[in-house]
């Protein structure tokens, strides 16, 4: 855990020439690791650019190994694009595609058999929250992971409160450290060897403006954004207080 993880979900955003643009803008610092993670049909582009100033990911992968799985890609077909990261169980996953955390497990192991490291995206509902419900939900969604993180050589957390995504709403620092720390405990619990090597990212509506904030804490080990990793200057404005 000696390098902050800055990663990019474009989610279904950006071309050719988005990508083109931001491959040439970003900085290499060596205390940052940087993922991008465009739409899946851009990431053989992506990694022709990247030349060690970023990592590529994907935003998702299929549950099986390969077979009759009309428009899945596989995280072994991830890793021939030149992927190295790949993201599991983003909510907008689990809620548009009914993914649960059994199936977010077995893509999980795909993940792992085909030598990536996957992102396990967690994270509670306003609802959740309101109810003083979010520790148990999120500390629930960590605990189904526990194969994954047990035997993953590379494998990092990602807490994004639901109803912060995409909102402009981000979590206050409090409600951030909180949970991180929560997930820490978790992790502590379930995997003890190792945790201590398991990064926690904070994803929410993270921009320029609060990254700063953020990255105060050594319990935020890294940031996952969507919106404004849209932005060239705002994305390298986050990576650059990363590094500090
Ligand atoms: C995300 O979808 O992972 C995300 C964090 O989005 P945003 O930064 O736009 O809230």
């Amino acid at each position: 855990m000696t390098q902050r993880l800055v990663i990019a979900n474009w989610k279904m955003n950006g071309d050719l020439a988005f990508l083109e643009a931001l491959a040439s803008s970003l900085p290499s610092l060596s205390n940052v690791q940087t993922v991008i993670a465009p739409p899946a049909v851009y990431a053989l582009r992506l990694a022709e650019l990247a030349q060690g100033v970023f990592e590529v990911g994907l935003q998702d992968v299929g549950s099986h190994e390969s077979g009759a799985h009309t428009g899945e890609v596989s995280a072994a077909m991830a890793r021939d694009l030149g992927a190295s990261v790949v993201l599991v169980g983003h909510s907008e996953r689990r809620s548009e595609h009914a993914e649960d955390d059994k199936i977010v497990a077995a893509k999980c192991e795909q993940i792992i058999a085909a030598g990536l490291m996957p992102v396990i995206c967690v994270g509670e509902t306003l609802v959740e929250r309101e109810s003083g419900k979010a520790i148990d939900r999120v500390r629930a969604q960590v605990t189904a992971q526990k194969h994954c993180l047990r035997n993953a050589k590379e494998v990092a957390i990602a807490y994004e409160p639901i109803w912060a995504i995409g909102t402009g709403k981000s979590a206050t620092v409090t409600e951030a450290v909180q949970m991180h720390q929560a997930i820490r405990g978790v992790l502590k619990e379930i995997v003890p060897a190792a945790a201590p090597g398991i990064s926690i990212l904070y994803g929410g509506s993270v921009n320029a403006e609060n990254a700063p904030e953020l990255f105060a804490y050594p319990e935020i080990q890294g940031v996952l954004v969507g919106g404004a990793s849209l932005d060239t200057q705002q994305f390298a404005a986050i990576i650059r207080a990363a590094a500090k």
